[in-house]
């Protein structure tokens, strides 16, 4: 099966693959729809970048009828970044059908604004699963309807402990329904959930999506103490515009973080204990390249949608080789060249020998004093971030922020980045050489008619 026509999908959305530029179904597409189409049960192994979230989105949306009035799908995330990216491609996808209404539940924000817009009725749910589980609780959301359920990223949900939770969110949806699990890695645990709630699913395995030699791998042999310096000197040797650090620990990701900053390197920390603002904030600034270098955790970096990362660092091995292809995966996307390179100390060997028992073949290691003789070379972002105090709430939009910048201000259109909007702020990305006249502008300017505080963020 190599065309989307082939399998007998619908004309609109056929029209609607076409416009989104959708030419050919991807790997895991070609397995997954043919039986999701027919209504069987799925299991599938596939990573962020494969074409998952059409895989199932196509089913769910062809399957879907406007005119019921009720929740006929439900998507279960283990983030709010992997829901809000879901809900924005199955939106997309939607578009094949008339005022087909789209809504995520997650935790992290109020409750009472979610209860109002699901009086408005839903047709398809994207969320996490405790707050989909509160709903629920509180009688504010119905499954009785549910027709498709859909599991994305379940090894990761159940890294986080939400098996219990998502087998009682499953005990409240029809046992007719049809169960789509998909799943980057395929431990024990995740067979065990598939026998738990599906019926004899398909199994649908595809390799990782690399175009061949698009990533190249490095390992680099340090001394403990000569972490900081060593990924100074990858940076200054690469200068990527964005790159990703991956840490074990939440404590060790915010040291890192302050001593690349205390060097001059634009970086920043994301990790769990960040509250949703400050994740927010982080994810805009380096999705809009005013922060070059991100520092994570890899739950924490789960569902970040970001496309071909030129370099990602491991400042230690990952905790086993499932996780470490996980992470390199997200460089050398899309055909173009991406570097991995991974920062061992003498104590990580063990870890490296499994990754080449796995592969059945040696990694390929780095001159380390070449590499610490790299002088420093600082990157410097393209972008900085402005962040107006006002929101979607106040009926802010993207035009509007645009217009207050490039109207009398002299600031071209070409000089203004992605624009983000939140509920009660907006955050926008302007051309670094540009950015003080921008703010200065949107600070004795008006946004819609009204004053609003700005700052860099
Ligand atoms: P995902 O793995 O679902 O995160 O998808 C990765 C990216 O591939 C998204 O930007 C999709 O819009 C895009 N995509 C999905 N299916 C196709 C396809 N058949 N052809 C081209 N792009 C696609």
């Amino acid at each position: 099966m190599s065309s989307f026509k082939e399998l007998g999908l619908s004309s609109s959305m056929l029209t609607n693959l076409d416009r989104l530029g959708f030419a050919q179904p991807t790997g895991v597409q070609v397995k997954a729809l043919p039986p999701a189409l027919a209504g069987k049960d799925v299991i599938a192994m596939a990573q962020t970048g494969s074409g998952k979230t059409a895989a199932f989105g196509i089913p769910l949306i062809e399957r879907l009828q406007p005119k019921r009035f009720a929740v006929q799908a439900l998507v279960l995330c283990p983030t709010r970044e992997l829901a809000d990216q879901v809900a924005k491609a199955l939106r997309e996808l939607a578009r094949a059908k008339e005022n087909v209404k789209v809504l995520t539940l997650c935790g992290g924000v109020s409750i009472g604004p979610q209860i109002g817009s699901l009086s408005h009725g839903a047709h398809i749910i994207v969320g996490t699963p405790g707050r989909i589980d509160d709903h629920i609780r509180k009688g504010t959301l119905a499954l009785d309807n549910v027709n498709t359920l859909v599991l994305d990223e379940a090894d990761r949900m159940l890294d986080m402990g939400f098996e219990e939770v998502v087998a009682s969110i499953l005990a409240q949806t029809p046992s007719s329904r049809q169960t789509l699990l998909f799943s980057a890695t395929w431990p024990a645990p995740i067979r065990t959930l598939s026998e738990r709630f599906q019926v004899n699913p398909e199994d649908v395995r595809v390799e990782a999506q690399h175009a061949e030699g698009s990533i190249s791998e490095l390992f680099y042999e340090i001394a403990p103490n000569q972490q900081v310096e060593a990924i100074a000197a990858l940076l200054s040797r690469y200068q990527p515009a964005s790159s990703l650090i991956f840490c074990t620990t939440k404590r060790d990701c915010d040291d890192l973080t302050g001593q690349l900053q205390e060097l001059g390197f634009a970086a920043l920390s994301l990790h769990g204990d960040l509250d949703q603002k400050d994740r927010d904030g982080t994810l805009v600034k380096f999705a809009n390249q005013s922060c070059t270098v991100l520092v994570a955790t890899d739950v924490a970096a789960r569902g970040l949608d970001i496309k071909a990362l030129p370099l990602v660092i491991n400042a230690e091995p990952a905790r086993d080789p499932e996780v470490h292809t996980h992470r390199i995966g997200r460089t050398g996307r899309a055909g173009e060249q991406g570097h991995a390179v991974t920062l061992c100390t003498p104590r990580h060997g063990h870890k490296v020998s499994r990754l080449e028992s796995i592969r059945g073949s040696a990694v390929e290691w780095g001159d380390t004093g070449d590499l610490m003789a790299e002088p420093l070379r600082l990157v410097r972002p393209a972008m900085k971030t402005l962040c107006l105090a006002s929101g979607r709430k106040e009926k802010v939009r993207p035009g509007d922020v645009l217009g207050a910048l490039t109207g009398d201000a002299g600031i071209p259109g070409t000089a203004v980045g992605k624009i983000d909007l939140f509920d009660f702020q907006c955050f926008v990305a302007v051309q670094a050489a540009w950015a003080d006249r921008a703010l200065a502008r949107l600070e004795s300017g008006k946004v819609k008619g009204r004053k609003i505080r700005v700052r860099f963020a």
